[in-house]
């Protein structure tokens, strides 16, 4: 394994979740209860989207007030898609005024038929700005594609572009999901020849519907195995069955990916506690 990896393997893992902003009040009082029961995971902190879903910085903001009532460290996202500098600098300084020490920053996408509006054009630029407008106060995160982001020309100039990321300015990254373990360990591997020693923390998708995320992974560009799908597809709509393949595929997946050395899981809660529990309680940690 890499020296990447072997590095990371000394610390223990370090486990964080994702939120996105609820929609309305009922929304809002699940995502409360949702945070409560994840406490038991211990997650170093919590993260809170950024206009995926039409959400918007309002709503984000608030999401990362609540969490932080519970007690959490938050990272709130950040994408510079759509976004002016002047903005993107009043919403920084929101955050440092919230004592926010953490972000996560994304290019974003822009909703289809609208031109690109930023006045950034890739997560690099919005690191470089960060850095620029804020030093050092922020921890920032990234993302990763084992599985190549879909718009890259190929997986080397994908490659080449995450690591000018991390060289903007990045301590860290998050990858997208995927259920293949050998595309996260190659892409570190490769991500490590070319210099890059921070901690790329492997992003956990719980599986507990299928057709959602049949979708969704066309979208992102994470490949559902076909033993995978076909197991899926054959529970028709028996919710129990999915689930309870779903969580042994994804104990079977953050094993592997923790025992070979991944400095953490950062888990896709999609604001519902049950998935991400029943996985973390059968981990080895
Ligand atoms: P970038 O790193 O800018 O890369 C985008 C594409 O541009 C890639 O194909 C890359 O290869 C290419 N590229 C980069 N630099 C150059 C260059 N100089 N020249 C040519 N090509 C280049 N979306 C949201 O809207 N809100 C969220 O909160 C959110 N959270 C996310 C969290 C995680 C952990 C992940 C993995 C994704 C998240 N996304 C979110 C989705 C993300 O915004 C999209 O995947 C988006 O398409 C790419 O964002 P990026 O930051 O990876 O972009």
């Amino acid at each position: 394994s890499s020296p990447n990896s072997a590095a990371q393997a000394e610390a223990p893992a370090a486990i964080s979740l994702e939120f996105f902003p609820p929609r309305d009040n009922a929304a809002q009082e699940r995502l409360v209860r949702t945070a409560k029961q994840l406490v038991a995971v211990g997650p170093s902190y919590v993260s809170v989207t950024f206009g995926a879903g039409g959400s918007t910085r309002e709503g984000t903001l608030n999401t990362v007030r609540t969490l932080q009532g519970l007690g959490y460290e938050v990272a709130p996202h950040l994408s510079c898609v759509g976004s002016t500098l002047d903005s993107l600098s009043e919403t920084l300084a929101s955050y440092r005024k919230a004592g926010i020490r953490r972000l996560v920053a994304l290019r974003g996408d822009m909703p289809s038929g609208m031109g690109d509006m930023g006045e950034l054009r890739y997560a690099s630029d919005l690191v470089r700005f960060i850095r620029e407008e804020s030093g050092d106060w922020f921890h920032i995160e990234v993302a990763a594609y084992p599985e190549m982001h879909p718009q890259a020309a190929g997986p080397d100039a994908d490659l080449t572009h995450f690591v000018n990321k991390m060289n903007a300015g990045a301590n860290g990254a998050i990858t997208q999901y995927f259920f293949n373990a050998d595309a996260y360990f190659d892409f570190l591997d490769r991500a490590t020849a070319k210099g890059v020693l921070a901690p790329i923390v492997p992003g956990i998708m719980p599986i507990t519907n299928h057709s959602q995320l049949a979708r969704f992974s066309d979208m992102c560009g994470a490949e559902i195995p076909r033993w995978i799908r076909l197991r899926l597809a054959s529970y028709g709509d028996d919710k129990a069955s999915i689930r309870a393949f779903g969580q042994d595929v994804m104990v079977e997946l953050c094993q592997t990916l923790l025992d070979s050395g991944a400095p953490g899981l950062h888990f896709y809660t999609m604001n519902s506690p049950d998935a991400t529990l029943g996985i973390w309680k059968q981990l080895e940690l």
